[in-house]
């Protein structure tokens, strides 16, 4: 609703309309006006207007803050490593729990064992561990076991071997490093 003659008497509700549209900028020189001659005899909408330009100014305020954030490029970028990090560090976790799980659950131990290579048997974990209730990636249990596998003292240099020619794919030895996570 427009307001173009001075002497027309809004009605609170109205009031309160030309009172968000003036926190806008949004007002003809009128209905600056008709709002304030409103405004000057009635509580409520007075009360109403306070309300309103604090909660403007409150959210101002908060904008302001959240553009510096977002402009800031460190700020940012720490962000994101954080959040990367407690992404990992939580599949990790989970991945570890897994390992715990799958070292009392011979049937599923048995599935994880018939993998036919790596690839699968990575595979495997991030499927069966999302059945049971576990969220990690593969490239989470890529790693672990890759950093566990050269860490391991027990594998045998036969075994690393074996590993790195990509011959035999031993799952019994997979399960094992999975297992030893936890270790
Ligand atoms: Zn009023």
């Amino acid at each position: 609703m427009k307001f173009t003659d001075t002497h027309t008497a809004p009605s609170c509700e109205e009031t309160t309309l030309l009172l968000s549209r003036g926190l806008d900028c949004d007002l003809s020189g009128t209905e600056v006006a008709v709002m304030y001659a409103h405004v000057a005899g009635c509580d409520a909408c007075r009360l109403a207007m306070g309300e309103m330009a604090t909660l403007a100014f409150a959210m101002q305020a908060l904008n302001r803050q959240h553009e510096a954030l977002v402009l800031d490029d460190g700020f940012t970028t720490e962000l994101t490593n954080k959040l990367a990090a407690v992404h990992n560090e939580g599949g990790v976790t989970q991945l570890r729990q897994f390992g715990r799980h799958a070292a009392q659950d011979a049937a599923l131990r048995d599935r994880l064992q018939r993998a036919k290579d790596q690839t699968s048997f990575i595979q495997l974990c991030v499927q069966l561990g999302q059945e049971s209730g576990y969220r990690f990636t593969t490239a989470d249990v890529a790693l672990q076991l890759e950093s566990k596998a050269a860490n391991d003292d027990c594998l045998s240099d036969a075994q690393l071997d074996k590993v790195a020619a990509g011959g035999g794919f031993d799952g019994r030895q997979m399960l094992d490093l999975l297992n030893g996570l936890n270790d």
